[in-house]
């Protein structure tokens, strides 16, 4: 489901999640739902398992090369990725996790500079390493604890981005007075 339209300057977020819903409500209210309205934010949500190849629309699997407790399976997530990606040189695909690079101020300002960002949501306990060989530029964490997913990661991020957007701020609520 696209929110928002694609206009020559907007910033392109395509989130791939096995819950798609829940993108609908935060994504409908406020600063960024305006974004959006305004034609300088598309944010795609893309359901994972619509890239499942079985009856069940399965999405998890006993880790390649073992471990302990499932994880999300390389292929219906290699699929979702190329298919997003679509040749793209300048799509960058970031992972959100706990063990990725600490979300900052600095980084929604660099990330809000990007054409095209995919934003891969883990489930489980996370996925299959080879989808982080092949497929992940970048990493990101939100904070020193762990969620049960990341599609409350995805949003924060796209939350932080959109402000950082030129025009999407007015004067009175201007992204250079922010501070922590
Ligand atoms: N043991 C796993 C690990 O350390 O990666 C925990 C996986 S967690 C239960 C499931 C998913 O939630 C992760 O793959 C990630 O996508 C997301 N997640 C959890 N905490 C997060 C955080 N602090 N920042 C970003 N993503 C997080």
């Amino acid at each position: 489901r696209p929110f928002g339209r694609r206009e020559e300057k907007a910033l392109i977020f395509e989130v791939i999640t096995i819950f798609p819903r829940m993108f609908d409500s935060p994504l409908a209210e406020g600063v960024v739902r305006k974004a959006i309205d305004r034609g300088l934010l598309t944010v795609g949500v893309h359901d994972l398992r619509d890239h499942a190849d079985d009856p069940h629309r399965s999405t998890d699997d006993y880790p390649y090369g073992g471990g302990g407790g499932m994880v999300m399976t390389a292929e219906p997530i290699g699929r979702a990725v190329e298919t997003l990606h679509n040749g793209d040189p300048r799509a960058k695909v970031i992972f959100l996790t706990p063990q990725g690079r600490p979300w900052t101020q600095e980084g929604a300002r660099a990330l809000a500079r990007e054409d095209r960002v995919i934003l891969l949501c883990g489930r489980y306990e996370g996925v299959d390493e080879r989808v982080r060989e092949i497929y992940v530029d970048e990493e990101i964490s939100i904070g020193d604890y762990v969620l049960t997913g990341g599609e409350l990661p995805a949003l924060v991020v796209i939350d932080a981005v959109a402000r950082m957007i030129p025009g999407v701020l007015g004067c009175a609520e201007s992204a250079e007075e922010d501070s922590f």
